[in-house]
């Protein structure tokens, strides 16, 4: 199949690699297991020579991120064995998964580019057919430098080594469809600069504009309020037909820019002026952009949380969420039918890419005898996704947890549950109960010594502007204002954020997340909470535990109502050496 193919041609070749996918997936473990038959892992397991499919689901376990991480460590330092791959890996991809509060790094394959440009290309032929798309697409889309490993090894995350790849550079380009941005704009590094020229190029051509997006839903919301942050530069910009030097100064997007936007328009610059300048910016979204007809982004398991924020700029239009994707395999799904709602938001795994198995949640040993192949899950059961690709995973566990809800020929379909374990998440930052844990410990070490925290949780604020994490504290102590000053808050929520995760520190760094906010409770309140929960579900009082992340309504406003101080951090916080 070619990714310039028509829609239908498309649309007919998931019809048939759908058609048996038991097939197919036996194909792709026989190809993968022929390919790296010699690799130290397999002799590791007492696999010798080319396995079968039953020898490696006999020997091979299931395997975590810590099984592995010392021969990813030996791998980005360069040693070329045949640790987990037959070819030496020349790429890897940064997650923003962590462990133990470093970013996790996966083995990139050949294919990971091209498979991300199919699975874009099969999505959009998908919606077309639901509904025919005329136009362009501003996509907020936005690119990280590569790293580079002590060892040589080249490391970026799955989008930005998409977006740079010569598979996506190379696609065909239809000036009356395709990107609003030149790719320069797409290309550059800097969220200012970039976030400004895509907002400038999508205005410049708003009647034009179908389907607005970004890869994340956090992306795509923060893309708006930058807009609310420099529409009257970006008016400045359009009146004048010249984009400001000291907003964009990198040359190459200036160049592209200032060509997008070709001669003064200052009837389009006041019909903006018009429309930002309105307190209300309900439907701000369709106002600026009249023909857009979709949302594109995801806003399955933790985007969730940013739908009600993206209907109330776009006033409801449809949200078309289009894949499911990892660093561990390109494009895990894709959802064939974006525009279904009111069903779940499901996505079909592409059997051709990866060999897929599924530990059923709740099975009572978790080990690799009790995996089911893709082949074989059953409607209405929940399992957490395994993976083996040809990069060098085998038997890994993911950490999504996906239900079977419906089947398209032969091939599953999924709703994405959860992601096991992560308790907070603002942008692609996943903290989970441990982590958060560790940050108190550390935190409330910085408290007086016959001070302590009785117990706490936490949620996600999306109020504010970026969300942030809120930490509710109750203290051993009534606080009063005098306490505050003893009790060195300020350093506490430093040391709470500068604790987590890599990722995290990253976002905050970048401004995708905001300062980390600490509300000290009066005592009594968790008593309160335990009233609550004990009273609406049946249990008692010596089986409660505080969840650790506050998600019930009541128990928000128990929380809220409760509050005695908040403290925010100050400083962007450092990394703990
Ligand atoms: P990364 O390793 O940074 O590429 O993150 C991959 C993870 O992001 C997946 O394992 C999921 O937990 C999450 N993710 C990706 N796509 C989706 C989606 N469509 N819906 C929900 N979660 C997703």
């Amino acid at each position: 199949m070619n990714t310039r193919d028509s829609d239908d041609q498309i649309l007919d070749f998931v019809g048939d690699i759908t058609r048996d996918v038991g097939a197919v997936q036996a194909g792709i473990l026989e190809q993968i297991l022929a390919k790296n038959a010699n690799v130290e892992y397999f002799k590791r397991h007492g696999l010798c020579g080319v396995p079968s499919r039953d020898d490696f689901k006999r020997a091979m376990p299931l395997s975590s991120y810590t099984d592995i991480e010392s021969d990813i460590t030996r791998m980005a330092s360069g040693d070329d064995s045949r640790i987990l791959t037959d070819a030496p890996v020349r790429q890897m991809l940064t997650s923003s998964g962590t462990s133990g509060g470093k970013q996790k790094l996966f083995p990139k394959s050949e294919t990971y580019d091209i498979e991300s440009v199919l699975m874009n290309r099969i999505s959009r032929a998908c919606l077309n057919k639901q509904i025919p798309i005329q136009g362009k697409s501003l996509q907020f889309i936005y690119v990280r430098k590569p790293g580079v490993t002590p060892g040589g090894v080249v490391t970026c995350s799955g989008l930005s080594g998409y977006f740079t790849s010569p598979a996506f550079l190379n696609r065909k380009i239809d000036p009356s469809s395709g990107f609003t941005s030149p790719d320069q704009v797409l290309l550059c590094v800097d969220f200012d600069q970039s976030s400004y020229a895509h907002l400038l190029c999508g205005l410049v051509q708003s009647t034009q504009v179908a389907t607005l997006g970004a890869p994340f839903a956090s992306t795509l919301v923060r893309s708006m309020k930058r807009l609310s942050d420099c529409w009257r530069d970006l008016c400045q910009d359009i009146r004048s037909g010249k984009v400001n030097s000291n907003i964009i100064s990198d040359l190459s997007v200036k160049h592209a820019v200032n060509a997008v936007l070709r001669k003064p328009n200052p009837e389009l610059a006041d019909a903006i002026e018009r429309e930002c300048s309105k307190k209300n910016w309900r439907g701000i979204i369709t106002r600026l952009f009249p023909n857009a007809r979709v949302i594109q982004t995801i806003v399955t398991g933790s985007m969730q949380q940013y739908v009600p924020v993206i209907d109330f700029l776009s006033g409801e239009l449809p949200i078309a969420s289009p894949l499911y994707a990892s660093s561990e395999c390109s494009s895990l799904g894709v959802n064939l039918s974006p525009l279904s709602p009111p069903s779940p938001i499901l996505y079909t795994i592409f059997p051709s890419f990866a060999y897929y198995e599924f530990l059923p949640v709740n099975c009572k040993n978790s080990s690799s005898g009790d995996l089911v192949e893709l082949a074989d899950v059953e409607l209405g059961k929940e399992y957490e996704l395994v993976i083996t690709n040809r990069a060098g995973l085998y038997r890994y566990r993911v950490g999504d947890v996906l239900r079977v809800v419906d089947f398209y020929n032969s091939a599953p379909q999924f709703a994405f549950v959860r992601r096991a374990g992560v308790l907070l998440s603002v942008d692609t930052d996943k903290t989970d109960e441990l982590e958060l844990h560790t940050a108190v410990v550390n935190a409330c070490s910085l408290l007086p010594q016959d001070v302590f925290v009785v117990d706490y949780t936490s949620r996600v604020d999306l109020c504010s502007h970026p969300g942030h994490y809120v930490v509710y504290w109750e203290l051993s102590l009534p606080v009063s204002d005098s306490s505050v000053e003893l009790l060195k808050l300020k350093e506490c929520c430093s040391m709470l954020e500068s604790s987590l995760s890599v990722v995290y520190l990253r976002n905050r760094r970048e401004g995708s997340v905001g300062a980390m906010e600490i509300k000290l409770l009066q005592n009594g309140t968790f008593d309160r909470i335990v009233d609550y929960v004990v009273s609406n579900r049946e249990g008692s009082v010596a089986q409660f535990k505080v969840p650790r992340c506050a998600r019930d309504p009541t128990m928000i406003d128990i929380l809220e109502s409760n509050v005695v101080r908040s403290i925010q951090a100050t400083h962007i916080p450092l990394p703990r050496l």
